[in-house]
């Protein structure tokens, strides 16, 4: 639809660039306000692919319930099945059926979408203008003057000929050109991923249901709906389905460990093929297009400013495509800038209406820098175990469900835009971002063990299939409930131990020993802040306790005395020692005896039956250091550095 609206000289909120965020912000904000008049000033005439195509549940959420756009998503573009990762062996020549893979087996209840960008801004473009929204393509912005007491101007090229306007909020959504936001000087590096990315749009390429034996093919509904990973030594590999047949593939490389990392397309094509199952799935598949970045991430300051100035997507800050949190930021930066930019253009009283500005706008700041924070705490966690099957799906698995039990479940409930909530959570925060580091440190040391005993890759060609989907099966229909902010931590805790179990027992290589009873029940949380780099120094101590409370156990069961003793080899052979003391018990007695023992030790617990440890997490959290969570603060630990691949 060409733009036949007149160009006034006034606006109250001028948005410089129509992608996915600015797009996104210019239809919450008139859905909020059908009078607030909106200019968008769009440098390009055409609609082009982009990368940021994999969304996630929040922005799901933000998508179907914030902009209304149910109807044009399920009819336009793709549902997604989640994410799901392969992991092929060393030298990169598993079929894809042999490979061992995480993911869903069915589409998760809560919606995501695969974006092919190009139709998609081309449709948000003609409903904005339906709203009456001033859209101008190929209007380049060339300069603009910030007056926040009266009203800023912006100046732009459109039609051959030279524009001023005036509005009373700017808004930077110009992507990496950060029109406002790099004159303002609001971007850093520091304390941010070393990694480049590679990319294109394929066609031609095979469709993931269809290779593969018969068998593999039945066990998930639909991997070409997933956002299908494969990884190698530093770096990870995506394919992404589009609505249009085509498939975008990128790939991203973590340049501390990758020494020439793919920027130029027949290397990115030839890096790609290196993966026997890729250059089967890409056997016919021709290049559309092509885009390399030596740099992904970039800091920003914040997403507003108390001059009346913001910037929301890739204009405000970028951290990394793995597990897709792009969209998410911009819903978060969105909501907020919506709720400021509303508020005050409401407010006729211009002294109250800078209080207010100045008492939101840390707060606005502050939310979308501690997802930032946080995210990169995640990622750390998943980046060195994205090539070892046994580390990286009960990683994968835990980093999914915290991520509905926490941020999601919290975005719904519209807690990152409920300034009072937040506040009332930071040492929440604090002790759930100690937890990753926690984690992080156990993660890496059991990466070690795994490498030095030539066992990382041991897993990898099982086959195993693995869905994380388990854990938040309790929970998913309740996302997004208001006020049970309790039984989340509770639920999230028991969600790391289980994880931080599971993991030791990799390091210990002990079967089977995450999800035992006995073993759950006695490396609890109080057990793991105690100890957390638990190890095979702290393993006697850990067999005398579950031996002590399976002998307590089992003693309820007899009338003998009885003596349990758990080793090693009980995680192996399934059996522990046992023992009558005093009277003796006749060999049918003994059979039982024995029987029921090693009945308790082979059990398995869910993670949701452990003990609640919520009093002791939330002393754990209010212990910790106030700016645990600075940007500045380290993200990646020091013992990275040993497991350099
Ligand atoms: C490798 C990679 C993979 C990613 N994968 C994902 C993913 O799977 N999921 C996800 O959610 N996110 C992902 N992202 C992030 C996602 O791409 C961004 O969040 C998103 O594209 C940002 O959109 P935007 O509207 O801010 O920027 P853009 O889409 O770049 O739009 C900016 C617009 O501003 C216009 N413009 C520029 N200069 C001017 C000017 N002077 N005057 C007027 N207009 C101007 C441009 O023409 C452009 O249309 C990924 C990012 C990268 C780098």
């Amino acid at each position: 639809m060409i733009n036949t609206q007149p160009i006034m000289e006034q606006y109250d909120v001028a948005i410089i660039g129509a992608g996915w965020s600015g797009l996104a912000l210019a239809r919450q904000l008139k859905r909020n306000n059908s009078d607030i008049r909106i200019i968008q000033l769009e440098a390009s005439t055409e609609f082009k692919a982009k990368i940021g195509e994999a969304t996630v549940e929040s922005t799901g959420h933000y998508f179907l319930k914030k902009l209304g756009l149910a109807n044009y998503l399920y009819r336009n573009q793709l549902p997604k099945n989640a994410l799901r990762f392969f992991f092929d062996n060393e030298d990169y020549s598993l079929p894809i059926e042999k490979m061992s893979e995480q993911g869903t087996t069915y589409i998760p209840p809560h919606p995501a979408f695969q974006l092919e960008r190009a139709s998609f801004e081309s449709a948000l473009t003609d409903m904005n203008r339906e709203d009456d929204i001033t859209i101008l393509q190929g209007a380049r912005v060339t300069g603009f003057e910030l007056d926040h007491q009266n009203e800023h101007t912006v100046n732009f090229k459109y039609q051959d000929e030279a524009h001023q306007i005036s509005c009373k909020w700017l808004v930077d959504a110009s992507g990496r050109a950060g029109v406002v936001a790099r004159k303002m000087k609001s971007y850093s590096r520091e304390n941010v991923p070393n990694h480049s990315s590679a990319w294109g749009r394929f066609s031609g390429v095979k469709d993931f249901d269809s290779v593969g034996t018969q068998e593999w093919r039945d066990g998930a509904s639909s991997r070409f709906l997933s956002t299908n990973h494969f990884s190698g030594h530093g770096y990870w590999i995506w394919f992404i389905p589009l609505k249009n047949g085509q498939t975008s593939i990128g790939i991203v490389c973590d340049k501390t460990k990758v020494k020439n990392p793919p920027l130029k397309q027949a290397d990115f094509i030839a890096k790609l093929k290196e993966h026997t199952a890729i250059a089967d799935l890409m056997e016919h598949a021709e290049i559309d297009d092509f885009e390399a970045w030596g740099q992904l991430a970039y800091r920003g300051k914040g997403i507003v400013n108390r001059e009346r100035w913001g910037a929301t997507g890739f204009a405000s800050m970028f951290l990394d495509p793995l597990l897709s949190g792009g969209g998410d930021v911009i819903a978060m930066a969105n909501d907020n800038l919506t709720k400021l930019i509303l508020a005050d253009l409401a407010n006729t009283d211009r002294e109250a209406a800078q209080m207010a500005l100045d008492e939101a706008v840390p707060y606005a700041n502050e939310v979308v820098n501690y997802y930032y924070q946080f995210l990169y705490a995640q990622l750390m966690n998943l980046y060195p175990v994205l090539e070892c099957a046994e580390l990286c799906s009960p990683v994968m698995a835990y980093i999914n469900a915290t991520y509905f039990i926490t941020s999601a479940w919290d975005y719904m409930a519209g807690n990152f835009s409920d300034y009072e909530h937040f506040a009332k959570n930071d040492f929440i925060r604090r002790g759930n971002y100690g937890l990753e580091m926690l984690m992080q440190r156990q993660i890496l040391e059991s990466l070690d063990v795994l490498r030095s005993e030539n066992r990382a890759f041991v897993r990898n060609k099982e086959g195993f299939f693995e869905t994380g989907a388990d854990l938040y099966k309790y929970y998913i229909y309740q996302m997004g409930n208001k006020g049970k902010d309790g039984y989340r931590i509770d639920l999230r805790l028991k969600l790391f131990a289980e994880c931080f179990a599971i993991i030791t027992g990799s390091k210990l290589g002990l079967p089977n020993f995450g999800r035992r009873r006995m073993v759950q029940n006695v490396l609890n949380l109080p057990m793991i802040l105690e100890k957390p780099t638990f190890g095979r120094e702290d393993l006697p101590q850990l067999l005398v306790s579950m031996s002590n409370n399976l002998t307590q156990e089992l003693q309820q069961t007899t009338e003998h005395t009885v003596l349990v003793k758990i080793t090693e080899a009980s995680f192996s052979n399934e059996m522990v020692e046992v023992s009558v003391v005093g009277d003796k018990a006749d060999a049918k007695q003994l059979k039982i005896i024995k029987k029921t023992a090693n009945g308790i030790w082979m059990r398995q617990q869910e993670y949701i039956d452990q003990v609640s440890f919520v009093p002791v997490f939330l002393r754990y959290a209010r212990q910790q250091p106030l700016d645990i969570m600075d940007p500045m603060h380290p993200v990646r630990l020091e013992a990275n550095e040993l497991c350099e691949v």
